[in-house]
Order: C-alpha cells, then sequence, then structure tokens
C-alpha cells in the first residue's frame, strides 16, 4: 500500500522493451524500468500505469549512467552547463579534483555546482598539487617541511568531511612534482576514509617505478589506490603491459584508462627532466615518441599560427631545429601563456590489454570543449571500437566498468546499477550506432548513439537532444 501511495504521489515513467544491461556484468536480458522522482522503483515485466509516461526502448540498450573516472569537465561547467560532449556519450557522472588540481575547497566546489546546476553529477577529490601552491606558494620547489604538511592536512581533512572521495595528485606537474613519497603518504592517512588516485610521476621510462610508489603510498597510507588514465608512454615500456598488470593484482590497485594511443599535456611532459635547456634531454624525449612527427601542438596563445602544426611541422617551416621549437614554445609560456601538445606515445597493443582488464575502468581525461577527442568520444569508442567492432569485451563487461566498478570503488552509493532503490541515472543507446566522431583536427565532434540520458530520474536527453533540463548534482563519498 505504500508503493500504490507513491506512485500516486508523482507521475512514473516506464522504460519499456529495452535490453537491460545492469551493470553488474550478468547477461543482458529483456526488461522494463519504471522510474519515478530520482529513484529506480521497479524492474520486470512490468505493465503501463494509467497516467505513466512510456518511454519505448525496443532494440536499444538501457543501462546505467556512465561514470568518468577522470574528468576535467569541472572547469568547463559554468560556461556550458549542458555539458552536451560529456552528456551525448552518455556520461552522467564526471569524477572531478583529478591530478592533484585543486583551486578551492571542496565544499565551495559542491555550493559551486549546485548554483550552477549543470546535466550531469560530479564527485571530487581533494588535490595535493592545489593544496601545496596554497601552504607553499610560489616557493614550492622542494620538499614540505612537517609544520606545512600539517597545513595541508587541516586543508584535507576539511575536504573529506565535505565529502571528497579522497586525495588525487599528479606528480609530473608543479608543484606536485617537488614532493616526496613521505609527503604524500602523510597526506594519504588523512584521506583514508576514501582512496588516493594519481597520475603518476612518470608514465614514461620510469613508469614502473612511478606504479610501484603508487602502491606503497596506497599500503603506507592504508587506503585503495587507483593509476589514473594508465599508459605506456616511452619506447622504453612499450610491451610491458603485463608487469604492469601483474602490479595492479598482487597489490589490489585499480587503474582507469582512455580509448587512445595519445595523450595531451604540457610540452614539458615530454620529458620528466626540468634542466629544458640541455639539447640532450629533448633528443631523448622525441626519440622515445617516435620523433617531432608525433607531436602536434594543439594550444599555444603565443602564436595561434602554429596551433594544429606538429613541431616537426614547425621546425620545417622557420627553419630551425625541433628542440629549439620546443625550447622556445617553453621559454614563452613558462610565465604567462598557455600551451598543450597531443603526442602519439602509446602502442595499441598495450591499450587494448589495459582496456580489457577487468580491474580498469574508462575515463576520458577530457573537457568541455578541449583539444583532445577523448573529451568527446571516449564512451562511445570503447561501445563501437573495442566491444561492437573488435569484440575485446562483452557489452556487459564494458558496461559493468563505465558503472557499477567505478560506483564501488569511488564510494558513489546507490549508482552504477539498474537496481530497484538506486538512483535513476540511466542511458539509452544503439549498440549497433553507438560512435565517437571527435578526432585531433575536430576534436569537438560529438558522439551518436546516445537516445536518451536520465539524470537522477530526470529526462535530460531525449532522441539525442538536450531537453533543456538539468538535474546534475554534487555527490559525496558515501560514508
Ligand atoms: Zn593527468
Amino acid at each position: 500500500m505504500i508503493a500504490a501511495s507513491i506512485l500516486l504521489a508523482s507521475p512514473s515513467i516506464l522504460i519499456y522493451g529495452g535490453l537491460l544491461v545492469d551493470g553488474s556484468g550478468s547477461a543482458p536480458r529483456e526488461a522494463n524500468v519504471r522510474i519515478q522522482g530520482s529513484r529506480i522503483v521497479e524492474i520486470g515485466a512490468l505493465r503501463r500505469l494509467p497516467g505513466e509516461t512510456v518511454i519505448a526502448a525496443k532494440g536499444f540498450v538501457v543501462c546505467p549512467g556512465f561514470i568518468d573516472a577522470h574528468s576535467h569537465a569541472l572547469g568547463g561547467i559554468e560556461k556550458e552547463p549542458t555539458a552536451i560532449s560529456q552528456l551525448s556519450q552518455g556520461i552522467t557522472t564526471a569524477v572531478a579534483g583529478q591530478d592533484g588540481g585543486w583551486s578551492q575547497p571542496v565544499a565551495k566546489e559542491f555550493a559551486d555546482i549546485l548554483r550552477i546546476k549543470p546535466t550531469i553529477n560530479f564527485a571530487m577529490f581533494s588535490g595535493h598539487g592545489g593544496l601545496r601552491a596554497e601552504v607553499m606558494g610560489k616557493d614550492y620547489k622542494r620538499v614540505a617541511t612537517t609544520a606545512e604538511i600539517e597545513r595541508m592536512k587541516t586543508l584535507l581533512a576539511a575536504d573529506m568531511k565535505a565529502g571528497a572521495l579522497g586525495l588525487s595528485s599528479g606528480l609530473e606537474y608543479d608543484p606536485g612534482y617537488y614532493s616526496n613519497t613521505d609527503e604524500i603518504v602523510q597526506l594519504a592517512k588523512v584521506a583514508r576514509q576514501g582512496m588516493y588516485i594519481s597520475h603518476v610521476r612518470d608514465e614514461a621510462d620510469k613508469a614502473m617505478d612511478a606504479f610501484q610508489e603508487l602502491s606503497k603510498i596506497g599500503k603506507e597510507g592504508s587506503l585503495p589506490a587507483q593509476i589514473s588514465h594508465i599508459k605506456l608512454g616511452s619506447k622504453a615500456v612499450w610491451n610491458k603491459t603485463s608487469d604492469v598488470i601483474k602490479l595492479i593484482e598482487k597489490e589490489h590497485l585499480t587503474a582507469d584508462v582512455y580509448p587512445y594511443t595519445y595523450w595531451q599535456s604540457t610540452i614539458a611532459a615530454l620529458s620528466p627532466s626540468r634542466d629544458w635547456e640541455n639539447d640532450e634531454i629533448w633528443v631523448k624525449a622525441l626519440d622515445d615518441v617516435g620523433g617531432a612527427q608525433n607531436v602536434r601542438l594543439s594550444t599555444y596563445t603565443p602564436n595561434p599560427a602554429w596551433v594544429g602544426k606538429t613541431i616537426a611541422e614547425i621546425a620545417q617551416t622557420t627553419g630551425r631545429t625541433p628542440i629549439k621549437i620546443i625550447q622556445e614554445i617553453l621559454l614563452t609560456t613558462n610565465e604567462e601563456g598557455r600551451q598543450s601538445v597531443v603526442v602519439t606515445a602509446m602502442q595499441e597493443s598495450d591499450l587494448v590489454k589495459f582496456v580489457r582488464h577487468p580491474k580498469i575502468m574508462f575515463c576520458s581525461d577530457g573537457s568541455i570543449g578541449g583539444s583532445h577527442p577523448r573529451g568527446a568520444g571516449t564512451f562511445p569508442r570503447i561501445l563501437s571500437k573495442y566491444v561492437r567492432e573488435q569484440k575485446v569485451l562483452t557489452v556487459q563487461e564494458a558496461i559493468r566498468k563505465m558503472t557499477s566498478f567505478p560506483a564501488q570503488t569511488f564510494k558513489l552509493k546507490n549508482r552504477g546499477l539498474l537496481k530497484k532503490g538506486y538512483i535513476a541515472d540511466i542511458v539509452i543507446f544503439s549498440l549497433s550506432k553507438i560512435a565517437d566522431h571527435a578526432t585531433p583536427s575536430d576534436s569537438k565532434a560529438l558522439s551518436t548513439g546516445v537516445r536518451d540520458v536520465f539524470v537522477n530520474g530526470v529526462h535530460t536527453m531525449s532522441q539525442g537532444k538536450l531537453t533543456g533540463l538539468r538535474a546534475g548534482t554534487p555527490i559525496f563519498r558515501d560514508r
């Protein structure tokens, strides 16, 4: 009787006739899903209730909304609260605060999300690099003192209290680069109700050492640890996937991966050395990624004419060496100005093994309107290229890795499964049609094939178009 009175209280929606892939990894089955308010209230062979809205889903997959395990969408959400590039991929929750980024307390970030009211949900990590910058200011090119670490701990503890998922770091970037393992272990202990997630110190030659460091931080901090956007990004570590997977399995680590063999970052990320005037480091850096033709400048505020060109092309047109070009780019953007590069540095064979592994979830590592196609294409690319075409994964396993696996790892309560009582973050897509269209030269091209998206029970995308409704909320760590 209680259920019946709730049903009378607000109109329900019946998703009818679809192929249910519930997020648990179970085989697809035909079933109908009833949602009411923000919740899933029934699943099974259901009939339409009087007055009920029916969403016909025959021929479509019905599954939980995708959780983007490493997202930079928060940066652009104020300008673009529709998050169309995320929503059109089926992403309903973005996990932000990555790579050690932090510009204000997580409680304030959550307040901003409530004010902005985006289409998608956001969960947040507290970022080591930003905490470090807040405490150490410009004097960060050294290990933090005990007193400084104590101040970072205070800020981190407040973030954890506000519902942060844990501590993130970006040890290849300033100012996190200058920390040592012990500094992070001390902070990780404060985050142990949650987890540690890291863009590790080196994604190239010393990637194995960097993964070991992450494992040590997890162990000594007594918390789960996850490798962000896992990759083997230089010749020296190509084909070492089995070593990495052994470590992940032995140390109970998790990881996330994006389905592209090229990365995007600052040009300094080409080399772990900071000895930028030394030509030798760039000779090696370019050799490691297969040459200057594999490095494409995607942002460069001092000279927009260079944007979209490879370092090899710029060298040719200017009559200078690729190394001189890189050094000039660094020099002119170090203090002011921005630059970023897209670098083809990974092997498809390594990527496929990561995509397949059950402990590796998916991330876009993308932003809204970013210059890497992963920002608009990641999830449909997994489903089209690696599920439908190459059959690297079954659809139910791919969806488990997009939904319940991240939800459980990050402690996102009542999300990631199509289950009675769970929150109705739901995607309806065509497995035969889903496709990504973004490329390095057209990075913002939207994905297609996702027909309907419900976020917190609200019909946010219908027939592939925005409905104008926005129901995204902050998501707190389950306690
Ligand atoms: Zn990163």
